[in-house]
């Protein structure tokens, strides 16, 4: 009677233990998910347009989600990462105002900031977890929205991002069974990506860990309306050799996965990539809300988020059992909608104030890898154009055709190269 007793009762603590706090796990994670994205889509925060009170909040929040989890700060000021940008060229509004003069243009500076949290598994490598905060407040000059001025409460864009991000964070601290701690965490929402991935930029130039120990970045951005097709989209999965059968293996819910090797796409995991690190960057795919006051926390699929953040933590209990991944460059497509007839291929340094355009990346195969061009030089004139900062940049390439050839002239560790290129 008492082994039969304590059989059974064997039986129901097991059942209770692989059952029910699985389920109630999951809830747990949705309440979380939706609480986050909810707060950060708020009116409260409108819009979190770096550089206003809006986006201080967020960040504010931010900080107090990682602090309530456990995570140490890992950034210059606590858990906060400053940096101030003075934006430049195609596509950015040149505000006059309370000026400040920089060479001929007065611009006004822009104060942005990370948040960086740490969990410091005492380990020798770390895994980097990333997504933007920032969205276009009121509606700037990438909104989309020709209605009446409204705030841009970007749930998807990126709420979802970073909610899933703080959730990771969370699960990894709770984590007591050892599958995730054989690498370090950094957790980093990021500030500017609208304006040009001026935080990730900033953190990749100044990173608050040695880049060199980091294992690969792992970013989100839009990661809340998975489809009914359950298409999920992972770009970087060329960035290292293993990503696409990790990827495969543990696609467990049955995303219809696309995968796209380049380690350069429209965020911040190619600040990374520059930086030699693996990257992988998750997408649940474009829609007609994209940049209007009509991404709202009401259209985010919860249950499709959870989804990708369970599926970036079997990515970590994967390579919890592997040794530190090994980097590849990838072989970079055109940019498709280019206004331009050419395009060097590279990716400017936005952050860059000096004379001349500094060079972020240099993607392979394209005009500046085959003239030679890498990281760092700073481009001064093309042709006979010269090129004194972003605007004169895009001006000169546009007085070119594919099929041409013309002179770079551009400077490396002071010193100036003068070279032909191709554009082909
Ligand atoms: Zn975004």
């Amino acid at each position: 009677m008492k082994k039969f007793l304590f059989q059974l009762v064997v039986v129901v603590a097991f059942a209770s233990c692989t059952v029910l706090p699985h389920e109630k796990k999951s809830s747990e994670s949705l309440a979380h998910l939706k609480t986050d994205v909810a707060i950060l889509a708020s009116d409260a925060f409108e819009g979190r347009a770096i550089g206003t009170p809006g986006a201080d909040k967020a960040a504010g929040y931010i900080r107090d989600r990682f602090l309530r989890i456990g995570l140490r700060p890992k950034g210059t000021l606590g858990f906060f990462q400053a940096f101030s940008f003075i934006p430049q060229g195609h596509g950015q509004v040149h505000q006059v105002g309370d000026s400040l003069k920089m060479g001929k243009s007065l611009v006004k500076e822009i104060n942005g900031k990370n948040v960086v949290g740490y969990l410091d598994n005492g380990a020798a490598n770390t895994i980097i977890i990333g997504a933007h905060y920032d969205h276009l407040g009121w509606g700037d000059e990438n909104s989309l929205w020709t209605g009446e001025r409204a705030i841009h409460n970007g749930a998807d864009d990126n709420a979802s991002g970073v909610s899933a991000m703080i959730e990771l964070a969370r699960k990894f601290k709770a984590d007591k069974s050892a599958s995730t701690n054989k690498y370090n965490y950094l957790f980093i929402a990021f500030s500017g990506e609208e304006k040009g991935l001026w935080g990730s930029n900033y953190f990749s130039k100044n990173p608050t860990v040695d880049l060199a120990t980091v294992n690969c970045m792992m970013n989100m951005d839009m990661v809340g309306r998975l489809n009914a097709e359950h298409a999920l989209s992972i770009s970087g999965t060329g960035t290292s050799p293993e990503f696409e059968n990790w990827l495969t293996k543990n696609n467990k819910t049955n995303f219809k996965l696309l995968f796209d090797k380049s380690g350069i796409g429209p965020s911040d995991h190619s600040s990374f990539y520059n930086m030699g690190v693996p990257v992988l960057h998750f997408f649940t795919g474009q829609h007609s809300d994209y940049h209007k006051p009509s991404d709202d926390f009401d259209k985010i699929n919860y249950e499709g988020l959870n989804e990708v953040v369970n599926y970036m933590y079997a990515m970590c209990v994967e390579m919890n059992g592997h040794s530190k991944l090994e980097f590849t460059k990838t072989i970079d497509p055109k940019p498709m909608n280019s206004s331009f007839k050419v395009t060097l291929g590279v990716m400017p340094d936005y952050m860059f104030s000096g004379e001349g355009m500094r060079i972020d990346g240099v993607k392979e195969n394209r005009p500046a890898a085959m003239a030679g061009l890498k990281q760092g030089d700073i481009v001064v004139r093309l042709g006979t154009n010269k090129i004194t900062d972003m605007s004169s940049y895009m001006e000169a390439l546009g007085k070119f055709n594919e099929g041409d050839t013309t002179e770079v002239e551009y400077i490396r560790e002071g010193k100036s190269i003068v070279g032909p290129v191709i554009f082909k």
